[in-house]
């Protein structure tokens, strides 16, 4: 850690409330804190007490006298062609029509709006106008099935939901509403009204006659409304975003609402060195949390102009991310190690077509960089690349090097250093005491966690305390469930998780959850599933699966066709993301005698690594089965 920022990090430590008081002037506020941190009930924080503020206004409305004219969000889209730019005062006039047609379907504060949509500039219109009306948003990613849907509605009740017809991955149309009209049917408590925002993309799809609504009639009904910001309480919540753990149900982060405005204001100046006028590329989904953070909120409330991209690297060829860096001359960007890794096996050539002298730093973060990788963007790009680790549940980065305080140099496979405002800790799992340097540790942070992370998950406040801070039972600490360890000059690295939750392409998966899809299927008793090294996706889940009646699996082409049909389950359960790369059959699977499943053992097969102490294990056939179906 350099000298400048040890400084600037001890102090958003040891003088938190003078460094947050700062930080927050770099928001607009309706009317002032008297507060800065209330913490009377630990772990709960709230910050900026007594402040109101909404993040719409900072998004928006605050930059309309200085630059209304400004790109404030390009849409391009490779798929269908598409690209718009929308300038500050037209997302403006955009969203508060949004706003208008949600207020007239009864939307008002603390109103739960889900959306369910393609990365099209109405999916972003619709969060900005839910935020300004107070109420909460809730984006589920696209990619999600019926199944997982339902479960979010489920939770989350929303009072609208918003969709699109279609949306377009690689050329292929994804039928949205199609797969809404599935979720309403799983769903114990849908919605009353879906409005459509109608691509023309499927011609197919179905229309509920007084439940579906379609957002240009509506829009063209409420043009010329004026819709007021409503002004929040800094600590009441602004969205909630689903994320996956150890059990089958998905936890609701919540967010709050100056909180977040200011750390992802703060964010913007020191780690992401965008200014006002800059652009920024973020290449997430804005149905995960990078996208809630990166693509929308921050690059907004800091007056950048952001860019909006529906597309996948590699088409129309593999040089269109730069293409876009050249041509809207981007200079912040941020990407994930698979999409990198992807480009990596693409000619070279694409890597040097375009003129990138306007980007500063490409940042990287959702699962581990590997080094190989590392070292092949930089030397590509001629750009620092930084390697920077969060999660859903903190909304902005947790380990990062701070270049808008120091330029610090990097270390290839290491994310750098403790963000400012977080007390990070690398504790012993045995006894919650501090690890020393080059001894592996639980990441973690002494509570309070900093502005900007979660407050509590989504109604349930003791599963939030059950499920982050009862790690260790002698403290209060935050569990991140990752282990990490520090180097001698400071730096930490990440090594995996604690817990059964995988990472495949950036994305969390919970191996329970792919477990419970699995078993959905009529013909599965039992299954395991882990996570294995994948060299695209980082790891991949494999599932290994004991059958009801075997004379199903009794050929190999039985046995294929159970397979994909196994398969077919976890896609329309989960999504295709969550599809195990292979499914193996086997007679019994490895447990403790106590009954426990053996995972890491089971994992550590199909890595072709040793499994570790077996002594307590019931049935050493059921190893030897794994590492028999892996060999295949
Ligand atoms: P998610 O909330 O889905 O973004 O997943 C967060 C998890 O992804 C973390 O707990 C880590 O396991 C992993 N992760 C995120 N960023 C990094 C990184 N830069 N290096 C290593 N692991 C990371």
């Amino acid at each position: 850690m350099g000298q400048k920022y040890q400084q600037f990090y001890r102090r958003s430590i040891e003088d938190r409330d003078a460094f947050w008081t700062e930080q927050a002037a770099l928001i607009d506020w309706n009317k002032p804190f008297d507060q800065v941190l209330e913490y009377s009930n630990p772990p709960f924080a709230r910050w900026f007490v007594g402040g109101q503020t909404n993040l719409c206004h900072n998004a928006i409305d605050r930059h309309l006298d200085a630059r209304g004219g400004q790109p404030a969000l390009i849409y391009i889209s490779t798929e269908t062609g598409a690209e718009k730019t929308y300038s500050y005062d037209e997302l403006h006039e955009e969203v508060v029509r949004c706003a208008a047609v949600l207020r007239g379907l009864g939307v008002g504060k603390g109103d739960v709006v889900l959306i369910y949509m393609p990365m099209i500039p109405e999916a972003i219109f619709a969060m900005l106008a839910s935020v300004r009306l107070g109420a909460v948003h809730s984006v589920v990613f696209g990619g999600f099935a019926p199944a997982s849907l339902a479960l979010r509605i489920d939770d989350a009740k929303p009072k609208v939901m918003i969709t699109s017809d279609a949306g377009m991955r690689a050329g292929r149309v994804i039928a949205y509403k199609h797969l809404v009209d599935e979720a309403m049917r799983l769903s114990q408590s849908p919605p009353e009204k879906v409005v459509i925002v109608n691509r023309g993309l499927d011609s197919n799809m179905a229309i509920t006659e007084g439940r579906d609504l379609d957002y240009a009639t509506l829009a063209r009904q409420h043009a010329g409304e004026d819709v007021p910001v409503t002004w929040l309480e800094s600590s009441d919540p602004s969205y909630v975003m689903y994320t996956s753990g150890t059990t089958g149900k998905p936890k609701g982060v919540q967010r709050d609402t100056g909180g977040y405005a200011v750390a992802l204001a703060a964010s913007m100046k020191h780690i992401y060195c965008g200014n006002a006028g800059d652009t920024m590329f973020t290449t997430s989904d804005i149905g995960w949390v990078v996208g809630h953070s990166y693509i929308v909120y921050a690059p907004l409330i800091c007056g950048l102009t952001t860019i909006v991209y529906e597309g996948v690297p590699i088409r129309p060829d593999p040089g269109i991310w730069w293409k876009i860096v050249q041509d809207y001359k981007v200079k912040v960007m941020f990407s994930s190690p698979t999409g990198v890794r992807v480009l990596k096996k693409q000619d070279p050539e694409y890597m040097s077509k375009y003129d990138m002298s306007s980007l500063k730093h490409i940042f990287l973060a959702g699962e581990p960089l590997d080094e190989p990788t590392h070292t092949w963007l930089t030397e590509a790009l001629g750009k620092p690349v930084i390697d920077h680790y969060w999660q859903t549940e903190t909304g902005w980065p947790i380990l990062t090097s701070v270049p808008g305080v120091e330029e610090t140099p990097i270390k290839f496979g290491s994310p750098s250093f403790p963000a400012y405002g977080y007390d990070l800790k690398l504790l012993r799992e045995s006894d919650a005491s501090e690890a020393d340097a080059d001894e592996k540790g639980v990441v973690a942070i002494i509570p309070p966690l900093p502005p900007g992370c979660m407050t509590t998950l989504w109604g349930d406040d003791e599963r939030f305390v059950n499920t982050y801070f009862s790690t260790f039972t002698s403290k209060l600490v935050y569990s991140t469930f990752d282990w990490g360890i520090r180097d001698r000059d400071g730096y930490y690295f990440i090594l995996g998780r604690t817990d059964d939750v995988i990472n495949v392409a950036g994305h969390r998966l919970g191996t329970r959850e792919i477990e419970e899809a699995v078993q959905a299927h009529p013909n599965i008793a039992e299954v395991a599933v882990v996570g294995v090294d994948d060299q695209l996706k980082g790891q991949m889940p494999l599932a290994f699966a004991v059958v009801k009646d075997a004379s199903r699996i009794a050929t190999a082409e039985l046995k294929a066709a159970e397979e994909k049909a196994v398969m077919a389950k976890v896609d329309a359960q989960l999504g295709a993301i969550a599809r195990p790369r292979r499914v193996y059959f086997v007679s019994t699977l490895p447990k403790t005698r106590s009954g426990k499943m053996l995972r890491r053992s089971i994992q550590a097969l199909a890595e072709g690594r040793d499994p570790g102490d077996l002594t307590s294990l019931e049935d050493p056939g059921a190893l030897e089965q794994i590492q028999q179906a892996v060999k295949g």
